[in-house]
């Protein structure tokens, strides 16, 4: 199939093309390098002519001649620290991104999916989260330009789904890690292990009770296949039920990496939710999908790029790691 991935120079969106030109597609790749890095495109350029990037910025424009079989809407800053500092470009790429990206899909007759995520259930107050939740978020706190932009785009995704026969997916994705985060993205598993692996103490926000369950990334980009390829129009769970509270993290990065530096606590951004865990009894019942690889698994490779990225040049890890 020849396959469009938006936010394909990201983090998910540069994993998700590997998987896919490894399947043997061929795959168009759009991002404007706003918070993906030509640096995640490189081990993709193995792949020559089934590989394509353009570098566009989908909120205005999707250019590309002749038609797709499949999109995968991936195009948005995802870390508390980027949408804050990009709330506009934020809600666009949840707004006007979706909208373009799915009128190419009505136009061409091509399944999308989007990529959405557990921030739509806000800070829950049911446990775990399941997709019939309709979740708790504040409408007009900072987090709400990817919130509040994330959930109009699955509204406009059933409006295409129901009203114009375009055939749509929506995965919510919960916390995901794995080589290829930005090591200044803010995110928590980015940031406590490049502390660790320069000796300084780990920044857990506010007591470090709060609560997420990691999934690591080659995990979340086979369950979004899956999800693709299944036919299942209900938004779909992707995540890996090990919950975890923030201090664990910290001591458990702090030991694995013999980092004696410790912790320092720094203050709870506003409406950090509490506590985040996914029910993925719809993914396993529907998709025949549960996370393969272990946290210890995940944490060591997670360590061993950042270790790479931090100390022997940039280019180091642009090869595979599947
Ligand atoms: N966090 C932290 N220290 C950091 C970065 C994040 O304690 O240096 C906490 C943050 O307050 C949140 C959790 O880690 O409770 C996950 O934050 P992240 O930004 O990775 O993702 P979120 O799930 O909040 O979108």
């Amino acid at each position: 199939m020849r396959i469009l991935v938006t936010g394909g120079a990201g983090f998910i969106g540069s994993h998700l093309c590997e998987r896919l030109l490894r399947d043997g597609h061929e795959v168009v790749a759009m991002d404007n390098f706003l918070t993906g890095h030509p640096r995640n495109l490189r081990v993709l350029e193995h792949y020559g002519a089934a590989f394509r990037f353009v570098q566009a910025d989908v909120t205005k424009d999707l250019p590309l001649e002749g038609p797709v079989d499949r999109i995968y809407n991936f195009a948005s800053p995802a870390s508390p620290i980027d949408y804050v500092q990009l709330p506009f470009e934020t809600l666009y790429a949840g707004s006007d991104a979706t909208r373009l990206a799915l009128q190419r899909a009505e136009r061409d007759g091509a399944r999308f999916l989007q990529a959405s995520t557990s921030e739509v259930y806000g800070d829950p107050l049911i446990h775990p989260q399941v997709e019939s939740y309709w979740g708790n978020v504040n409408p007009i706190g900072p987090r709400s330009v990817y919130d509040e932009a994330k959930r109009y785009a699955e509204a406009l995704i059933m409006a295409f789904h129901r009203y114009r026969r375009v055939e749509t997916r929506i995965v919510r994705i919960f916390n995901t890690y794995g080589p290829r985060m930005r090591a200044e993205d803010g995110r928590v598993m980015p940031a406590f292990c490049s502390q660790a692996l320069r000796g300084e103490p780990l920044t857990v926000f506010g007591d470090g009770s709060q609560t997420r369950s990691f999934c690591y990334c080659t995990d979340l980009v086979d369950g979004i296949v899956r999800l693709m390829e299944s036919d299942l129009t209900e938004p779909c769970n992707i995540g890996n039920p090990h919950e975890m509270t923030m201090l664990q993290l910290a001591q458990y990065i702090n030991e694995f990496t013999g980092n004696k530096a410790g912790i320092i606590h720094k203050p709870l951004p506003p409406d950090d939710p509490t506590q985040r865990r996914p029910n993925i009894g719809r993914a396993q019942a529907e998709l025949g999908w549960s996370p393969q690889v272990d946290f210890a698994t995940g944490v060591e490779r997670t360590v061993s790029y950042f270790r790479d990225f931090l100390f022997s040049g940039i280019d180091v890890k642009s090869s595979s790691i599947l």
